[in-house]
């Protein structure tokens, strides 16, 4: 039994006297409970049980029913003391990440979306010096794997915010359609002042293939690249 005195003012802000709690660990049905932080919590006749969504903690922390009201997070978010410490040890994103995948453990099925709880779908990379997909991310983390740029991580279940590596697929990006000859003739073309659409109607025509505007300006970019690295 974790003691009280460890994580209640720890975790919870609550300095409790009466160490007067119930030893045995009951058998509690937490996927019906409720949320705090990462917890699901259920109330006993006098307590409330806590258990970590890590399922690392080894017993659930219980909490006098008469004190719950005066919880908060010290440290920023309420999690086990196991996750607590890791997020203080967590420097890169990540590690974060990683963390974050450990606490929603049990919401990653294949039944059921992960939504987290990141104002953006992407976020900085300090080491890449780049802004990432956080699903890239989840991906790479979840299956431990360095995907390659040509692989795009693709969402299956049609959310638009889900994370679910469950729901997540890794697709190879198909390999460019531009042939040497088209490279030329369209670099001819924007030596001659032609727009974009007009060379996108031209290549067309040709070679009776469509290729995306910015396929155009990708390629367009190169010969750019190619004549400042020729200087
Ligand atoms: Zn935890
Ligand atoms: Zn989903």
């Amino acid at each position: 039994m974790p003691s009280l005195m460890d994580y209640l003012p720890a975790i919870f802000g609550i300095l409790d006297t009466e160490p007067e709690i119930s030893p045995t660990f009951l058998d509690l049905n937490f996927q019906e409970g409720d949320d705090l932080g990462s917890f699901k919590y259920v109330q006993t006749q006098n307590h409330i049980v806590l258990k970590c969504q890590c399922g690392r903690q080894t017993q659930p922390y219980l909490i006098k029913k008469t004190l719950f009201d005066r919880v908060y997070p010290t440290q920023g978010k309420f999690a086990c003391a196991i996750c607590l410490l890791e997020q203080r040890n967590a420097k890169t994103i990540k590690d974060h990440l990683k963390l974050v995948l450990a606490q929603n453990k049990d919401k990653i099925k294949k039944n059921a979306h992960l939504v987290l709880d990141f104002s953006s779908d992407k976020i900085y990379d300090p080491v890449k010096q780049q802004m990432v997909r956080i699903k890239r991310l989840v991906y790479e983390l979840y299956y431990n794997v360095e995907l390659d740029k040509n692989q795009k991580v693709l969402v299956t279940c049609g959310s638009k915010n889900c994370v679910s590596p469950e729901h997540l697929l890794v697709a190879a990006s198909p390999a460019t359609k531009v042939t040497p000859e088209m490279r030329n003739d369209i670099k001819t073309w924007a030596s001659n002042k032609m727009s974009n659409t007009t060379i996108q109607n031209l290549v067309s025509q040709k070679y009776q293939r469509s290729i995306s505007l910015r396929t155009i300006i990708n390629v367009k970019k190169s010969f750019t690249v190619c004549a400042n690295l020729a200087i």
